[in-house]
C-alpha cells in the first residue's frame, strides 16, 4: 500500500497560515527542484545532495531547539518502528549496499510488510534489518529521509525497547526537513520501507543473508 503524499496540512494542523505557506515553499522548491535533476537523470545525486542539506538543517533546528534531543550514538528505538519512504530513497540504498556488499534477511522484512502501525512496536520482527548488533545503521550514510527527523526528547532510558516493549518514549521533528520529504514524495509516492525494499531486492540477486 502507497501514501501518495502525507500533505503537510495534514500533519501540522496547528501552525499559522504564514508557518504553512514557509513549509509550502519549502516543499515546492524541492519538488521543482527534483523535477529539473529527474530530466537529467540525476535524481538520486538530487538526493544525496538534501540528504546533506537535511543533517545541517537538523543540526542547527537541534542545537537551537527549547527541548534538547537525548538521542546518541548507539541507541536504536527509532530503527524498530515502522518507516516510510520513497522508492528512489531505496534505489540510493540498494547502490550502497552493492558497493558495501550489505545483505539482509528477506524472512525478517517479509514479517514486516505484514505489520500495521499499531502491530509493529509489539512484534518480534521489528527490528529494522540494517541494524547491527551494536544498534548501529549499516546504511547510516543514505538511510531514509524519515530516520533523518525522529528525535527522542524523553529519558534515553525509555528508548530500550526491552524493557519498554510498548514504546513510551516522546520524541519531536523537524517541520522543514519534514517538507523536504514532502516535496519528495510529489514524485515518489511515500510507501512501507520493507515493503520497497524487498520488492527492489527480490528482482536481484545475492542480497539476502
Ligand atoms: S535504515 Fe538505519 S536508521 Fe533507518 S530504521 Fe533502519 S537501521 Fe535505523
Amino acid at each position: 500500500m502507497t501514501i501518495d503524499r502525507v500533505g503537510i496540512e495534514s500533519i501540522f494542523d496547528n501552525l499559522s497560515k504564514s508557518q504553512m505557506d514557509y513549509l509550502h515553499t519549502i516543499s515546492d522548491n524541492v519538488s521543482s527542484q527534483l523535477n529539473d535533476y529527474k530530466k537529467q537523470n540525476q535524481e538520486k545525486a538530487a538526493l544525496k545532495q538534501l540528504h546533506k542539506i537535511v543533517d545541517k538543517n537538523n543540526e542547527e533546528f537541534n542545537k537551537k531547539g527549547s527541548m534538547p534531543v537525548r538521542c546518541t550514538k548507539g541507541c536504536s528505538h527509532c530503527c524498530n518502528i515502522m518507516v516510510h519512504s520513497t522508492q528512489l530513497e531505496v534505489d540510493v540504498i540498494f547502490d550502497y549496499m552493492k558497493e558495501k556488499r550489505i545483505k539482509v534477511s528477506q524472512k525478517r522484512l517479509e514479517e514486516q510488510t505484514k505489520l500495521t502501525v499499531p502491530t509493529y512496536f509489539l512484534s518480534e520482527h521489528r527490528r529494522c534489518v540494517f541494524l547491527d548488533d551494536q544498534g548501529l545503521c549499516k546504511v547510516y550514510p543514505v538511510r531514509p529521509m524519515a530516520c533523518r527527523n525522529y528525535f527522542v526528547v524523553s529519558d534515553p532510558d525509555l528508548c530500550d525497547t526491552t524493557k519498554y516493549p510498548h514504546g513510551e518514549t516522546a520524541s519531536i521533528m523537524n517541520y522543514e526537513t519534514f517538507a523536504m520529504h514532502n516535496g519528495i514524495a510529489d514524485h515518489y509516492p511515500l510507501a512501507n520501507f520493507a515493503l520497497l525494499l524487498l520488492t527492489t531486492l527480490k528482482k536481484k540477486y545475492g542480497f539476502f543473508l
